[in-house]
């Protein structure tokens, strides 16, 4: 339902609740967070009910200069704490925030399954993490690009990974993805809401497209990998 992520200088949870505190007005169930430690990996907490309850069950310790957040509103699986996003692969390298519906997720879910992959939670958005995690290209782009490639349905993500702790990757498709330009940051959500307290710059990605948001660039360009061009549009907004 609602997404927000943050790469850049300041620290990342308290930024990432208030965005997801804009986008309560769209309605949710469920709401997590995953941020990217210096030196420790992915850390992740969520949690049903309201972004005050995922406040309320992040360690002290969370910090971190790049994360992803999510509001979720239920199409596959209950609305519990384990089919809130982002989903995490098993190691807990990749993890993913998804707005939409993945059509084949059952079959990909008994694929996976057949290959010997343990699934945790009951959602069709947890495949993505799976995908990525086990995709081979060199680059986060590429195994974004691969995993989506077996994706059939309707998509907004973006996705951290471990590996790769410089940049997010996003992409849309029929779910809506506007990256926030910044000084020495950028953010990514799925509504200008929770953009306009940092930047008023913004750049709205078309269907087919992605991003790759690092805390002083941005390009963006399709899921065959061709870049596209895009400039800042500047959003009104009264305050
Ligand atoms: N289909 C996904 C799920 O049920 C995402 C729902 C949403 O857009 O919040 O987890």
């Amino acid at each position: 339902c609602g997404i927000v992520g943050y790469i850049g200088k300041r620290d990342v949870a308290p930024l990432l609740l208030e965005g997801l505190q804009r986008l309560e007005y769209r309605g949710y169930d469920s709401a997590g967070i995953a941020v990217q430690t210096r030196g420790s990996g992915l850390k992740s907490v969520k949690a049903k009910g309201r972004v005050r309850d995922l406040e309320a069950k992040l360690p002290k310790r969370f910090a971190g200069t790049a994360g992803i957040a999510h509001t979720r509103w239920a199409t596959h699986g209950a609305p519990n704490d384990v089919n809130a996003h982002p989903h995490l692969d098993p190691e807990g390298k990749v993890a993913v925030v998804h707005n939409g519906i993945i059509d084949n997720a059952s079959d990909l879910r008994a694929k996976l399954a057949a290959d010997g992959v343990e699934l945790v939670s009951e959602t069709d958005t947890e495949v993505l993490a799976h995908l990525v995690a086990r995709a081979q290209a060199d680059t986060l782009e590429g195994r974004v690009q691969e995993a989506l490639r077996h994706i059939d349905g309707t998509y907004g993500i973006a996705v951290l990974h471990a590996d790769f702790p410089d940049r997010i990757v996003v992409a849309r498709n029929g779910s809506p993805v506007v990256l926030g330009i910044g000084e020495h940051e950028m953010l990514v959500a799925s509504d200008v809401a929770a953009l306009v307290s940092h930047t008023r710059q913004v750049v709205t990605l078309n269907d087919g497209e992605m991003a790759t948001i690092k805390a002083d660039d941005y390009r963006t360009y399709t899921t065959e990998g061709s870049r596209t061009s895009t400039s800042p549009e500047t959003v009104e907004w009264a305050a």
